[in-house]
Order: structure tokens, then C-alpha cells, then sequence
């Protein structure tokens, strides 16, 4: 049966599941375990341009052995939330910076773009069918919405494919203690280097940075913190998340590099830094001066941010010839502070002065 409530047809999930076992499901949903009951699809070919877009039962994808994307990983993907607000409203922040950065990622990639409008009304009209996913707030649960790209054209030679599968999945994502903790500085492996595709959100950056995860977690630290590439002297950012720091004269001091991944969730806490009397500042940092500052008091608290944990305290730094805390080694009040304005606005709880949150 296919319908059309939007602009994009819809085949109904046939085996939706009852309201009973979603609620089950909702009462502890964990992290990326269970996909809502649908899926948008959306076809590009070379010559066509995107088509087919629709919303179809969350299901396996045909691939055949030969798609590109499993030999040579031309992969993008964002990561966003739908929040749900006290009035049973559903709501999306920012959501149009995720869809102007999966395009400069594609373009990275060597991939088309998807229009903004057809990324976004995608994203409202699953919400539409499967807003009954988007769980309570009452512990910050939210639904985790994955849009991604991959090649699929059946081609073993190395070439930018000539075509490609659009896809976003929902997941409901439950209560998450952000544990504060202690980034390693890896002797062994880099992130990104200037001129690759560290700006981008890709599949690849991530494959290739799993095993400095290992090498983290047998040193007890819960990430790594990356270094550039080159020198590997300039701080860069966590991987998953971007890196700030609070300083005793009142900055909010994050790393600019032409290698990061530009966060909305960066941004957004920068924008938001003067409302807690702190000066944002994006400027080169290097090794040095962290472990100066750290020594000499001056950074007083550290935070790593992003969609998926927002923000994490980041409570020491340890590598193979140091180890030094941050601050007295406790979350700190800034930190705090910025995270519960955060939340606050995604919410709904407090004034979104900036107008960043949009109805699903
Ligand atoms: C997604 C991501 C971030 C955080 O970006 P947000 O838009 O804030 O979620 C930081 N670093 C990397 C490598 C990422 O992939």
C-alpha cells in the first residue's frame, strides 16, 4: 500500500510494532539498538539525479558484493536528534547546519549533494510517521536520526561511483551518563592531515581511528585526544567530539585547525558562551601550552562536545612521558553550566533566543 502524506510516497511498515512493545522498547532504549519502523530512501544516478525518494519499512538494503562503498568506503553520514518537549511537541536544533555539512562532506567524497530542502523534508516527514519513537525527556532521551550516503554503483575500479543510495535511519537513544574523562595523546597514530578528510564526516575517518580507541582504553583514558598530522603538536579534537577548555581569565578557548570537524554542537556553545560571561575564542593550541596551563592553574576546566553525548568533562590528559589533571580533577561549574543551557534550549525548558529549534 503506498500512500502520500508529503512529498515523499510512503509504504507502511505492515509489522509496526504495537504500542505495547514500543513502549517496552522506549522504557530502556540504550544506544542505537532498535530502528523505528521506517526508513527514507532516496536513488542518485549519474545522468537522472536524485529519485525515487520514499519512505519505505526499515529493512535490509540490496548491495551487491561489487558496491563501491564496500571496497572503497565513499561514505558520509550526520548525526542529529529529535527531542521531544514537555508538551509532547517534537523538535529538531539547527538541523539545517547538518544538512549544508553533509554537502560539503559530499563534496569532499566526490559525491553529489543532496538539495538542503530534500535532506530536511526527509527528515520531517519520517518524524511524521514514527514521531511515536521520539521518547520522553524526563532523563534527556531524544531519537537519534543517522542520514547517510553511500556508493553503490557495482564497480571494482577506482573511480567516484556513478551511483549512490541516500538513507536515514531513526534510533531512540535513552538516558546517557556522560562519565567524566581522561584523554590520551597517542604516540602512534594521527587523525587527519592537512589536505584529507578530517572536515568531513566519513565512514573512513572513523574506521581509521578505532584501534588509537584500544590504545586509549589500555591507557584507562575514555578517548584520544588527536594531535595534526604533521607536527603532531597542534591540539585537534577528540574524534567523535570537539575539545574546549575554560581559562582563568574568562575564555572558552577551543582548537581551530583546518583538520577538525566543525560541530554544531561547537558552535552553537561558542555562540552561547557570552551568555555565562565567557569570551569565545578559536585560535591554534599546541601541546605546550596545554601542559603549561594545566600545570599553572590557568585552564580550569575542560569539556569534548557533540550531538550524540553533548558534553562530556574531560578531567585529565595523559601521555606516555605525562600525566597531568585538569583543575582539581571535578566537573566544573562553566561545564556544567553550558551543558544545562544546551539541553535547556534543545528542550524546550529554556529561551531559544536564537531561534535555533525548529518543529519536527
Ligand atoms: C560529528 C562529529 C563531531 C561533533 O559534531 P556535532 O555536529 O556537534 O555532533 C566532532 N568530531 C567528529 C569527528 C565528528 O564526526
Amino acid at each position: 500500500m503506498v500512500e502520500n502524506p508529503g512529498t515523499l510516497p510512503v509504504t507502511r511498515n505492515q509489522n509496526a510494532l504495537s504500542e505495547a512493545q514500543l513502549a517496552e522498547i522506549l522504557t530502556n532504549p540504550g544506544f542505537g539498538a532498535h530502528f523505528t519502523d521506517h526508513m527514507v530512501l532516496i536513488n542518485w544516478d549519474e545522468g537522472q539525479g536524485w529519485h525515487d525518494a520514499r519512505i519505505v519499512p526499515t529493512a535490509p538494503l540490496p548491495l551487491h558484493p561489487s558496491a563501491a562503498v564496500l571496497h572503497y568506503a565513499q561514505e558520509i553520514f550526520e548525526g542529529l536528534k529529535a527531542y521531544r518537549w514537555d508538551d509532547g511537541s517534537i523538535h529538531l536544533f539547527r538541523p539545517e547546519l547538518n544538512a549544508a555539512r553533509f554537502n560539503r562532506s559530499a563534496q569532499r567524497l566526490g559525491m553529489p549533494e543532496l538539495p538542503e530542502s530534500l535532506f530536511l523534508d526527509s527528515i520531517h516527514e519520517l518524524l511524521a510517521l514514527d514521531g511515536r519513537w521520539v521518547p520522553g525527556n524526563a532523563n534527556e532521551e531524544n531519537l537519534y536520526i543517522r542520514p547517510f550516503m553511500v556508493a553503490n554503483e557495482n564497480l571494482i575500479g577506482v573511480r567516484p561511483s556513478k551511483s549512490y543510495l541516500f538513507c536515514v535511519l531513526l534510533t531512540p537513544a535513552g538516558a546517557y551518563y556522560n562519565a567524566p574523562m581522561t584523554l590520551w595523546l597517542t604516540p602512534n597514530f594521527t587523525r587527519a592531515a592537512v589536505g584529507g578528510t578530517g572536515k568531513a564526516k566519513c565512514g573512513g575517518n572513523y574506521a581509521a581511528s578505532l584501534i588509537a580507541a584500544d590504545e586509549a582504553a589500555e591507557h584507562g583514558c575514555g578517548q584520544v585526544l588527536w594531535l595534526d598530522g604533521a607536527e603532531r603538536r597542534w591540539l585537534e579534537e577528540c574524534g567523535t567530539m570537539n575539545i574546549m577548555f575554560v581559562t582563568s581569565d574568562g575564555e572558552l578557548l577551543t582548537p581551530e585547525s583546518p583538520n577538525i570537524l566543525e560541530g554544531v554542537t561547537r558552535d552553537s556553545i561558542l555562540q552561547l558562551a557570552e551568555d555565562h560571561h565567557l569570551r569565545a575564542v578559536a585560535r591554534p593550541i599546541d601541546v605546550d601550552e596545554l601542559k603549561q596551563r594545566l600545570e599553572d592553574g590557568t585552564i580550569t576546566e575542560c569539556f569534548a562536545c557533540g550531538t550524540a553525548a553533548v558534553i562530556t568533562p574531560i578531567i585529565g590528559f595523559k601521555a606516555p612521558e605525562w600525566e597531568l589533571a585538569v583543575g582539581n580533577g571535578e566537573v566544573g561549574p562553566k561545564t556544567a553550566e553550558l551543558r544545562e543551557a544546551l539541553l535547556g534550549i534543545q528542550y524546550g525548558r529554556r529561551e531559544d533566543a536564537r531561534g535555533w529549534t525548529r518543529p519536527a
